[in-house]
């Protein structure tokens, strides 16, 4: 145990169900001994593995967050062998507020990883996840979308992690979520993500990408939320029959990676974007991918956005409104056979 300020009232080791906080010291104009308070539960039954479920990470991505709000409600603690920890909504602060970054103290938690005990809200949240809850977990399902910024096609998502028994571990897990697309991604955004930290403790880590943008479709509901229950009938945490997307009469996933800088293609200008390529489309190399229009000037000729290469568009920009630099497209290739057979 560490000497983190974070309490809570949940004691981890108790059977059963359990409804609780994790209380964040922090302070504001209007209090200056506040607690942030972070919904918790959860269910432990018997021997099993333990499984971290979380989202809000992002506090704008929020398919997870209901995806875990109705699974913690509806099971039953006979349903579970081991034990689920529940936390629907672990950036409370930008969840509420419908961002990417906490309110408090204008941090992302993905890039505060492992946490700072001497740090603000969001690096006490990093800290007692990776010294009180990775610890404890046998397994981590982090849920995400693109944010209101980007759209992705719904998937599942994982790093190549270099050790093959780790990695065919990791790969078996992100397949049962059964979406058409599983993506094998690089940290273009920087350092101090969560599933790194988790990594790191060599625990087995699931993550998502569900849309994104500021709409979510009933069927982006159905694969996060029927996706997840198949993850923990995989890990062995609750009951059922594990279904593979051939059960589902689907075609295999289809693995790909977005490994390369080239491959994610940023606004060159300030503008309104339109893309011309759904998410999934397969798209050539210098094909036009989308433009800009400039709002201020409607006489110039709007700036052509092209495809750096052959590939899947997995993502594009969740807005209109464009502002230079920001993302523009993710484009995705498949992956090699090579490092297919790793998974196998
Ligand atoms: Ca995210």
């Amino acid at each position: 145990m560490s000497d983190s300020p974070v309490q809570t009232n949940i004691d981890f080791s108790k059977p059963g169900t359990q409804w609780g906080t994790l209380d964040i010291p922090f302070s504001y104009n209007l209090s200056g001994w506040a607690k942030l308070k972070i919904p918790i539960s959860t269910i432990s039954n018997g021997e099993g593995p333990t499984v971290l479920l979380m989202a809000g990470n992002h506090g704008d991505e929020y398919p997870g967050q209901i995806a875990i709000m109705k699974l913690m409600k509806s099971l039953e603690q006979e349903q579970v062998t081991g034990r689920i920890i529940f936390i629907p909504a672990i950036n409370m602060p930008a969840a509420k507020a419908a961002t990417r970054l906490s309110p408090l103290d204008g941090k992302n938690l993905n890039r505060c990883f492992p946490g700072d005990i001497d740090g603000t809200a969001t690096d006490l949240m990093a800290h007692y996840l990776s010294n009180e809850i990775f610890p404890i977990a046998d397994a981590v399902i982090d849920l995400h979308t693109g944010g209101r910024g980007v759209y992705f096609y719904p998937c599942a998502h994982m790093h190549l992690v270099d050790d093959l028994e780790y990695r065919r571990r990791m790969a078996k897990a992100a397949q049962a979520y059964n979406t058409d697309f599983t993506f094998l991604y690089a940290d273009v955004a920087g350092k101090g993500l969560l599933p790194v930290e988790v990594e790191s403790k060599g625990k087995t880590i699931v993550t998502t990408e569900m849309g994104g943008g500021e709409v979510t479709t009933a069927a982006v509901h159905r694969t996060s939320q029927d996706g997840l229950k198949n993850v923990l009938i995989h890990l062995k945490v609750i009951e059922g029959e594990e279904k593979s997307r051939v059960d589902l009469g689907l075609p295999p996933t289809r693995w790909v990676q977005a490994l390369d800088a080239e491959d994610y293609i940023f606004a060159p200008e300030s503008g309104l974007f339109e893309s011309f390529v759904d998410v999934g489309a397969e798209v050539s190399k210098d094909q036009p991918l989308g433009a800009l229009y400039f709002l201020e000037r409607p006489d110039r000729e709007s700036t052509i956005i092209h495809a750096n290469n052959d590939g899947i568009a997995i993502a594009h920009r969740g807005p209109t409104l464009t502002s230079q630099g920001d993302i523009l497209f993710c484009l995705a290739h498949n992956v090699e056979a090579e490092v297919l057979r790793t998974f196998e």
